[in-house]
């Protein structure tokens, strides 16, 4: 039952690591109101002071790389490698690029006004605040301070509330970037549960949503009370279409580690492999040999997958893999937890025989599952790929590369890989979001940091004209004036029409 403490356990032991306190709705506007004293003073700080405290946050992860592993692995259950060569590599790859990108994308922008040239018009945009963080458990440090990066470069304060499973590595995170030397308060980390994200929707000035459809759907309404924005992203089913001149070696590889990565807990997870029928059956046992020399096991080990990070997702995937069997579903590898051990295991997955009648193929699992389907052709593919309410990667494999380009542009998904997997999310220059119900809003590139910015238009006369012809009074003369600037203007082929007497006054 939910009350005033959380207790973080170790996936993969079930062991208590420790116990938190939840913050209440009154500690959440102290936290907020704090967060905009310090808001004030780093705003005025230069982009050069801002990314100078940032280095110095990255270099302090790099010499406490060791501890931050304890911790993460603990939460997650994740493998040790993957937290060096994932959650580690894309925070210090991301300060590097928002330190010398954000200002960029954020400076004061020259607009060219195309009929008013006696205007001077720039667009500014200046931070937004105190920016509220909400995210999910799959990667506890990239989806909360991560985030925050970009957010930090634009002069914001923010205020995170991480997932109530995996709160301890933000939290050593906020540690570390105090003693880096961003003021205190600008950075902040608050536990709890739902009701502490809803208590902090009432108090920030924008909302950077990372979980579930269903969650995003609530952080959406209780925002709208305030008309804050939001940006959301959310949930994925991700397709990968295996055309028949594919190399099949590369596409298994890609689609294996696509699928399996962090026990396939990515919101960019492929979950649906469509393959043209002449090379189906080589590509499946391609994934099942590979799938079957996997390993999994204990985080410091030398494994491929760890545990699941969250009980309610262990459930859910053993939900929708049992269902997919009762309506005719074959399992070629795993299909189970794993007995081997106590924890959240459960065995990578191989399944085939699948249909869109199936949960496992409508909805997001996220978990270690491969399910395939045999398509006639690439049109199928295409078709079965969009028939989903998700819309956040996708990959398609094929040597045609012009034929892979008509592909990605039908395709409907925020991101499509051609001969490629996922990759796409550590490449902080390139926008990242979704479609239909995988989101709005982007993270990454211009626009994951000018959605921390007020966007204003600042416009400035040339001439300083006592008045102008729009102004006060309206006279005949400028009506007529105005009726024949309009045609000469704007109707079409004027060049003929201007001078021909009919046309001048009733055309
Ligand atoms: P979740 O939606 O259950 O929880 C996400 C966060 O929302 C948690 O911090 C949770 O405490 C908080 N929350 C719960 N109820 C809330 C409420 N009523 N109002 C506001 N906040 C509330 O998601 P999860 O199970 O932690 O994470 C898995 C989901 O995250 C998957 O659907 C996955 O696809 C998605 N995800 C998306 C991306 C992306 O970039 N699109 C990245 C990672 C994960």
């Amino acid at each position: 039952m939910k009350g005033n403490k959380i207790e973080v356990r170790s996936p993969a032991t079930l062991e208590n690591i420790c116990e938190l306190a939840v913050a209440t709705a009154e500690d959440v506007a102290q936290a907020v109101s704090k967060a905009r004293e310090a808001q004030a003073l780093w705003q005025q700080k230069s982009f050069a002071e801002r990314a100078k405290v940032l280095y110095h946050f990255r270099d302090l992860m790099i010499d406490h790389q060791e501890k931050i592993a304890d911790i993460l692995t603990a939460e997650t259950g994740k493998p040790r490698a993957e937290v060096y060569g994932n959650e580690l590599f894309y925070m210090c790859d991301a300060i590097g690029f928002w330190a010398k990108n954000a200002m960029k994308y954020v400076k004061p922008e020259k607009i060219r006004p195309h009929l008013l040239k006696t205007k001077k018009v720039v667009s500014i945009y200046s931070p937004i605040g105190v920016v509220g963080i909400i995210s999910p458990w799959n990667f506890p440090l990239v989806l909360t301070l991560g985030e925050a990066i970009p957010a930090l470069m634009a002069g914001n304060a923010v205020v995170i509330k991480p997932s109530e499973l995996t709160p301890l590595s933000a939290l050593f995170g906020v540690e570390l970037a105090q003693k880096a030397g961003f003021p205190a308060n600008l950075i902040q980390v608050l536990v709890g549960w739902g009701e502490t994200a809803q208590a902090l929707i009432d108090h920030v000035d924008m909302i950077s949503f990372t979980g579930s459809v269903e969650t995003g759907k609530k952080v959406m309404r209780r925002a709208a009370e305030r008309l804050i924005p939001v940006t959301l992203e959310l949930g994925g089913k991700d397709p990968m279409i295996v055309l028949k001149d594919a190399d099949l070696e590369r596409a298994a590889n890609a689609c294996v580690w696509g699928a399996l990565m962090n026990s396939g807990q990515v919101c960019t997870s492929i979950e649906r492999v469509y393959v043209e029928e002449p090379v189906y059956q080589d590509f499946v046992n391609k994934i099942v040999d590979k799938v079957k020399a996997l390993r999994q096991g204990p985080s410091e080990e030398e494994v491929e997958l760890g545990s699941m990070t969250s009980q309610e997702q262990l459930k859910k995937v053993e939900s929708q893999v049992e269902e997919a069997v009762r309506k005719g579903a074959r399992i070629l590898s795993g299909g189970r937890r794993n007995p081997n051990f106590k924890g959240l295991y459960y065995e990578p997955t191989v399944m085939v025989d699948v249909h869109h009648d199936m949960e496992i193929i409508k909805e997001e699992t996220f978990g270690p599952i491969i399910p395939i389907m045999k398509v006639k052709d690439q049109g199928e593919a295409l078709r079965l790929a969009n028939n989903s309410r998700y819309g956040l990667d996708s990959s398609v494999f094929t040597r045609d590369k012009k034929n892979a380009w008509k592909i990605a542009e039908k395709i409907q998904a925020g991101s499509v890989c051609i001969n490629d997997s996922l990759v796409n999310f550590i490449i902080p220059g390139a926008p990242m979001g979704g479609m239909k119900e995988s989101g709005l809003g982007r993270r990454h590139g211009a626009e994951g940091i000018r959605k921390y910015c007020q966007q204003k238009t600042v416009l400035v006369d040339r001439l300083g004209l006592k008045s102008e012809l729009s102004w006060f009074p309206l006279t005949k003369r400028k009506a007529d004036f105005f009726r024949r600037g309009l045609k000469l203007l704007f109707r079409s082929g004027w060049k003929n029409k201007l001078f021909a007497p009919s046309q001048t006054r009733e055309g």
